[in-house]
């Protein structure tokens, strides 16, 4: 479906962000549907967006949202301007449509090489499980086995460190910038006092003036911050989401959704970048399956995946130009 760009749209109000200095748009939730010919119904507690092909369910209580099912966290909750409920422009353009319609989105950008980077390692630990699983090498072992699946599809993909040795976070993504790469991902597992928490998350960089999944109030002014990768932030959610979703269905694992975090190597990525947090060394379950080959081949089965869907939508967006016609012999 060709999604046009919400430009045109006439801005029901300004909005200032959380953060109070940025200022935003707000555009209201039926010029976006009838932009895209999705009826609007209201259940309790939610707008529901929907046609044939494409679905999206907002709660009016929070920043979680459900596009075509997949669970994304907004910058903003919908905001009610003169009765009529309404999304941030960036929301709209950043997250919701991009996700609808990735190919219109995707233009100029390529998919070729990729650079994995396996989180912490040397002296710097990360996470670690009660028993004892390590957060540098479960990440080292998972980004060895996509690299060995993306290379098998004919994508360069690299990593950042392939032995178990310290690199800086700012370090990072300068290396992708030295590979020239086309996509970054950051590979990493979670940790949380809660030991109930479990499943996996993936982060795009948090849009400007706004607050990240993470913080409820939102008002520090580091988050007026507009970094160089904020200009990439359709295409990272869209690349977030890719991965997110694939990784869920390849390794039946809990789905805690498209996140946004002001992360350094991604704040700083020179390419489309995301953050995968592949489970949680402090829940047993996911501790228990992370030790398994299995569970983590199919996670990076599920990150193979994300990255090559997302190679399909660049495609899409740049189809190759029109062989010229042979020569006729006279
Ligand atoms: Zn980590």
């Amino acid at each position: 479906m060709a999604v046009t760009c919400l430009g045109a749209l006439p801005a029901a109000a300004l909005f200032t962000t959380p953060s109070g200095a940025r200022a935003d748009r707000l555009v209201t939730i039926r010029e976006i549907a009838s932009k895209l010919n999705l009826a609007v119904t209201q259940p309790a507690k939610k707008i529901l967006l929907r046609n044939q092909t494409n679905t999206v369910e907002l709660s009016t209580e929070g920043r979680e949202a459900r596009v075509n099912g997949q669970l994304v966290w907004l910058n903003a909750p919908p905001a009610r301007n003169w009765g009529r409920w309404c999304l941030t422009e960036t929301d709209a353009q950043k997250i919701v449509l991009p996700l609808l319609a990735p190919a219109s989105y995707l233009k100029g950008y390529g998919t070729a090489v990729v650079v994995l980077d396996p989180g912490h390692g040397g002296n710097d630990p990360g996470a670690c499980s009660p028993r004892g699983l390590v957060e540098p090498r479960i990440a080292l072992d998972i980004a060895k086995r996509v690299r060995a699946k993306l290379v098998a599809e004919g994508f360069r993909a690299y990593l950042t460190r392939d032995v178990d040795r310290f690199i800086a976070l700012d370090t990072r993504p300068r290396l992708a910038a030295v590979r020239q790469a086309d996509l970054f991902l950051s590979i990493h597992l979670n940790a949380a006092a809660n030991h109930d928490s479990r499943g996996v998350e993936t982060y795009a960089l948090t849009s400007p003036g706004y607050p990240s999944t993470s913080d409820a109030g939102g008002t520090s002014p580091k988050n007026n911050i507009c970094y160089p990768a904020n200009s990439r932030d359709a295409q990272n959610n869209i690349f977030g989401s890719f991965i997110q979703r694939n990784i869920c269905a390849a390794a039946k694992t809990e789905d805690r959704g498209l996140r946004h975090a002001r992360f350094v190597v991604i704040k700083d990525a020179p390419c489309v970048a995301a953050l995968v947090e592949c489970g949680f060394l402090s829940n047993p379950g996911d501790e228990r399956r992370l030790m398994t080959d299995e569970h983590r081949d199919a996670i990076a089965t599920g990150i193979a995946k994300g990255v090559i869907e997302y190679g399909r939508a660049v495609r899409r967006a740049n189809p190759p130009p029109p062989a010229l016609a042979k020569p006729r012999t006279p």
